[in-house]
């Protein structure tokens, strides 16, 4: 086995066990800014790093929702929470998900994601392109009534890339042909809604995609963390707080970089009909007949 799928396996350990962590404390009550980071602090003493940002998506907001610096909201009852988050090894990455709404009002629509990541795991091998995939998710999530999310996708994964060009649909297209030790991270949403997601107003998570150096002292600061701790890897603007110890500074920082188009920003995405999402989410190697799923 290759290193690299080595530090895979290392990332998915942690993985799972920060997901077992996290579905016992992720219930009503608690705040969104104390899970995310104490899923984040649990990579870290597991000894593995944060991929990305843990998000904890409400309802409509499919993804891309993880606290702010001052985010005082408490998870309800009747909230559908898609808890996702990233953990990697050497820049190997494991990105997963689960949905969690402790009303069970939204129990269906929890299941059909789950189904369809089922459904698409067991047709995936080398061989089935991204539509054969794509086609399992949308029957599963169809046939339980619901809608899957067009323009949201599974993707490849490489090191240090979360996005590694290839997209895994949640609909019957795409003519890229899986192949041995790929690997992809396989995300289902289903909706009650109309089945896209588009740009909400908040932003909170950011990535660097310019290497140029900045002026402004909170920047430099800022461009510093980035370089030791994330590289090309996303985060959100409160892991800035502890670097620039203002909320005005990473304010004016974060402004800053993107003006200058040294960072590039990840808005939260809502459904467009305010419709509920739920989300399953794994990371798999393709296989000759079959996929190892790693988390
Ligand atoms: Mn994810
Ligand atoms: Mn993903």
């Amino acid at each position: 086995m290759s290193d690299e799928h080595l530090h895979y396996l290392e990332a998915a350990r942690v993985a799972a066990s920060v997901r077992e962590i996290a579905e016992d404390f992720v219930k009503p009550g608690v705040k969104l800014l104390d899970a995310a980071e104490k899923i984040e602090s649990e990579i870290q003493s597991q000894g593995a790093f944060m991929g990305f940002q843990a998000c904890l998506s409400l309802n409509e907001a499919a993804a891309h929702d993880t606290p702010a610096m001052n985010d005082g909201r408490v998870l309800k009852d009747s909230d559908v929470v898609k808890v996702d988050f990233g953990v990697h090894v050497e820049g190997c990455i494991i990105d997963q998900a689960f949905t969690f709404n402790a009303s069970n009002e939204h129990e269906k629509l929890v299941s059909a994601s789950k189904q369809a990541l089922d459904d698409a795991l067991s047709v995936m091998r080398a061989g089935k392109t991204v539509k054969d995939v794509g086609q399992a998710i949308s029957d599963a999530i169809t046939k339980a009534g619901f809608r899957p999310i067009e323009n949201l996708c599974g993707h490849s994964l490489a090191p240090w890339v979360v996005h590694a060009g290839v997209s895994v649909p949640n609909v019957p297209v795409g003519d890229y042909v899986l192949k041995e030790d790929d690997v992809f991270a396989v995300e289902p949403f289903a909706t009650n809604g109309a089945g896209r997601v588009e740009d909400g107003s908040v932003t909170e998570i950011y990535a660097l995609v310019d290497d140029r150096g900045a002026r402004l002292p909170q920047s430099r600061n800022a461009l510093q963390w980035i370089h030791e701790q994330r590289q090309t890897l996303p985060f959100a603007k409160r892991h800035l707080l502890p670097v620039l110890r203002s909320e005005a500074s990473v304010n004016l920082a974060v402004r800053d970089l993107l003006r200058q188009g040294i960072l590039r920003e990840y808005p939260i995405l809502n459904e467009v009909n305010a419709g509920m999402v739920s989300q399953a989410e794994t990371t798999v190697i393709v296989e000759k007949d079959s996929v190892r799923v790693l988390v």
